[in-house]
Protein backbone atom coordinates (compact mmCIF):
# COMPACT_ATOMS: atom_id res chain seq x y z
CA UNK A 1 0.00 0.00 0.00
CA UNK A 2 1.26 3.31 -0.83
CA UNK A 3 0.39 7.22 1.06
CA UNK A 4 -2.52 8.45 -1.29
CA UNK A 5 -1.18 11.77 -0.95
CA UNK A 6 2.14 11.25 -2.52
CA UNK A 7 2.50 7.19 -2.80
CA UNK A 8 5.46 7.60 -0.95
CA UNK A 9 5.77 3.76 1.60
CA UNK A 10 3.46 3.50 4.09
CA UNK A 11 5.26 1.66 7.56
CA UNK A 12 2.56 0.43 10.33
CA UNK A 13 3.43 2.74 13.67
CA UNK A 14 1.89 3.30 16.87
CA UNK A 15 0.24 6.91 16.44
CA UNK A 16 -1.81 9.28 18.70
CA UNK A 17 -5.23 10.67 17.69
CA UNK A 18 -6.70 13.50 18.16
CA UNK A 19 -10.08 14.94 17.95
CA UNK A 20 -11.56 18.29 18.90
CA UNK A 21 -15.40 17.38 19.61
CA UNK A 22 -15.98 20.93 20.09
CA UNK A 23 -16.73 20.79 23.92
CA UNK A 24 -14.15 18.31 24.43
CA UNK A 25 -11.28 17.21 22.89
CA UNK A 26 -10.35 13.74 22.61
CA UNK A 27 -6.53 11.91 22.19
CA UNK A 28 -6.66 8.04 21.66
CA UNK A 29 -3.03 6.81 22.43
CA UNK A 30 -1.04 4.27 20.80
CA UNK A 31 -3.47 3.83 17.51
CA UNK A 32 -2.26 1.23 15.02
CA UNK A 33 -1.74 3.10 11.79
CA UNK A 34 -0.05 3.23 8.63
CA UNK A 35 2.35 6.40 8.69
CA UNK A 36 4.43 7.94 5.05
CA UNK A 37 7.90 7.96 5.78
CA UNK A 38 7.95 10.57 2.99
CA UNK A 39 5.21 13.48 3.94
CA UNK A 40 4.13 12.13 7.38
CA UNK A 41 0.66 11.31 6.37
CA UNK A 42 -1.54 9.35 8.76
CA UNK A 43 -4.04 6.35 7.85
CA UNK A 44 -5.61 3.52 9.15
CA UNK A 45 -7.57 0.68 8.17
CA UNK A 46 -11.10 0.12 8.53
CA UNK A 47 -11.40 -1.75 11.55
CA UNK A 48 -9.20 0.63 13.34
CA UNK A 49 -11.14 3.85 11.80
CA UNK A 50 -14.38 2.04 12.93
CA UNK A 51 -13.00 1.36 16.30
CA UNK A 52 -12.00 4.91 16.47
CA UNK A 53 -15.34 6.10 15.64
CA UNK A 54 -16.92 3.76 18.45
CA UNK A 55 -14.35 5.32 21.22
CA UNK A 56 -15.18 8.98 20.17
CA UNK A 57 -18.93 7.96 20.24
CA UNK A 58 -19.12 6.26 23.57
CA UNK A 59 -17.30 9.53 25.01
CA UNK A 60 -19.06 12.35 22.99
CA UNK A 61 -22.00 13.08 25.72
CA UNK A 62 -19.20 13.39 28.63
CA UNK A 63 -18.76 16.08 30.71
CA UNK A 64 -15.37 16.08 30.81
CA UNK A 65 -13.16 18.53 28.81
CA UNK A 66 -10.02 16.54 27.82
CA UNK A 67 -9.96 12.65 27.49
CA UNK A 68 -6.85 10.78 27.18
CA UNK A 69 -7.50 6.99 26.66
CA UNK A 70 -5.10 4.15 25.36
CA UNK A 71 -6.60 2.79 22.35
CA UNK A 72 -5.86 -0.99 24.08
CA UNK A 73 -7.74 -0.81 27.25
CA UNK A 74 -9.98 1.95 25.96
CA UNK A 75 -9.76 3.18 29.71
CA UNK A 76 -9.54 6.89 30.29
CA UNK A 77 -6.47 7.78 31.58
ZN1 LIG B 1 3.03 10.57 1.73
Amino acid sequence: MACFVCKGQLVDKLTNFLADLGDCIVVIKNVPSQVCIQCGEISYNNETARKLEEIINSIRHSPTEIAVINYNTRKVA
